[in-house]
């Protein structure tokens, strides 16, 4: 009998270990699977005399973890395009949002969709980040802020990686906007979320974390407080959409309840980007939504780097403020954009992104144990990973090590 499944030898590794430089880059190296996992991994003349069913020579390109997207709001039906090109004519938000525009049109939509339509529309958005390297993907709800939309979304988002064979990450989003049938009474419509919502979708298996969106527009700190207690109770992490358009103390929120992740963070003040140290929690940065919304206000990347809080990058593929179904063009972004380097850029679609999705003991970097979800690059170095735009070097994608 074989010791390894597969043995792919030839191969320039990125192996993104936390601590290591280069991209803990091993020229001339092999990497063995078994039972789906890396069995082995080390320069090609460390090799130990083992047997594999199957050995492949990858021929010098370069092999890293898979890419991960941790930050996707695609499941959806119906898109903005009418109203992304009324704007550019010259309509305002206002006229927008009084036309039944914005995420209202989109709920709207939502609510409408059989689950049939809603699986179709949104295949397609995750098969494009498949084709691009993405093995994991975190889809939110958000787009029913009822019960059973909500609880369909999250199903769809669960049936969409069983059909694909990507691991989805499913999150509650309910607090996402107040639905019209709650307009000005968020304190009710989050006690609705904390007494039904939450504990049924939960109840019903569909549910991995939590998150809320703390904005000024949105949910203030004291009103999700409510629904973040009852996501500890029952276990579940919390993620949280944080600071985006002012600082309303969104990453302070994310750290006293030890967030997985504090998302965008454009407005994040010291003391924020320090609380969110403390507790570990991962930021991720969202270029595409910064970019679409013409934002000035960069995020607060020196000081997260001072404090060393990790930082990943996501998509935030939605229909209204980043319609981006690309994590690659994302982390194109964060250099444009934001000035990450190509490293941070790889590392915050793998290690870091697997890190914000509480994944990252089993996956996220080239190390043994870890699943071998593998993406295989015709690139000369992976900075280019970062540098193209447009263009896809993805040669293969590897899935618990099948192709
Ligand atoms: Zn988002």
């Amino acid at each position: 009998m074989a010791d390894w499944d597969l043995l792919l030898t030839d191969a320039r590794l990125a192996t993104m270990r936390a601590g290591d430089t280069d991209y803990g880059r091993i020229d001339d190296g092999a990497l063995a699977i078994r039972d789906g996992r890396i069995a082995w991994l080390g320069a090609k003349s460390d090799l130990p005399a083992m047997r594999a069913t199957e050995t492949r020579s990858l021929d010098r390109r370069w092999l890293t973890p898979a890419l991960i997207d941790c930050h996707t709001h695609l499941v959806f039906a119906g898109n903005r395009a009418a109203e992304f090109e009324a704007r550019l004519n010259g309509a305002s938000y206002e006229e927008i949002a009084t036309a039944g525009g914005g995420i209202r049109s989109t709920v709207h939509a939502t609510r409408a969709a059989s689950a049939d339509a809603l699986f179709r529309e949104s295949e397609r958005r995750l098969l494009t980040l498949k084709r691009e390297g993405v093995a994991t993907v975190e889809i939110k709800s958000g787009y029913g802020l009822d019960l059973d939309t909500e609880e369909a979304m999250l199903s769809v988002a669960g049936s969409l990686g069983e059909r694909h064979g990507m691991t989805v990450s499913r999150t509650y989003l309910g607090a996402h906007a107040t639905p019209p049938d709650y307009a000005g009474s968020n304190r009710d419509y989050v006690e609705f979320l904390v007494d039904e919502g939450l504990p049924r979708a939960h109840e019903r298996g569909l549910v991995d974390a939590v998150d809320a969106y703390c904005e000024g527009i949105a949910f203030s700190a004291d009103e999700l407080t409510p629904l973040f207690e009852r996501a500890k109770g029952l276990g579940l992490p919390i993620k949280v959409h944080a600071d985006q358009l002012s600082d309303c103390g969104g990453a302070e929120l994310a750290a006293a309840f030890r967030a997985l992740s504090a998302d965008h963070l454009e407005y994040t003040s010291e003391r924020g980007v320090q609380a969110l140290a403390d507790a570990g929690s991962v930021a991720v940065l969202l270029p595409g939504a910064f970019l679409t919304l013409r934002e000035t206000e960069l995020p607060p990347i020196d000081t997260l780097r001072a404090h060393g809080v990790p930082i990943a990058i996501a998509s935030d593929c939605n229909p209204g403020t980043s319609p981006l179904s690309s994590v690659r063009a994302a982390m194109h972004l964060a250099t444009a954009l934001f000035r990450l380097t190509p490293e941070e850029c790889l590392a915050g679609v793998t290690r870091e992104a697997a890190r914000a999705l509480g994944l990252d003991t089993d996956r996220g970097t080239l190390e043994v144990g870890k699943r071998a979800d593998l993406a295989l690059w015709d690139i000369e170095h992976p900075a280019e990973l970062s540098y193209w735009l447009g263009l896809n070097p993805l040669v293969e994608l590897y899935i618990e090590g099948v192709r």
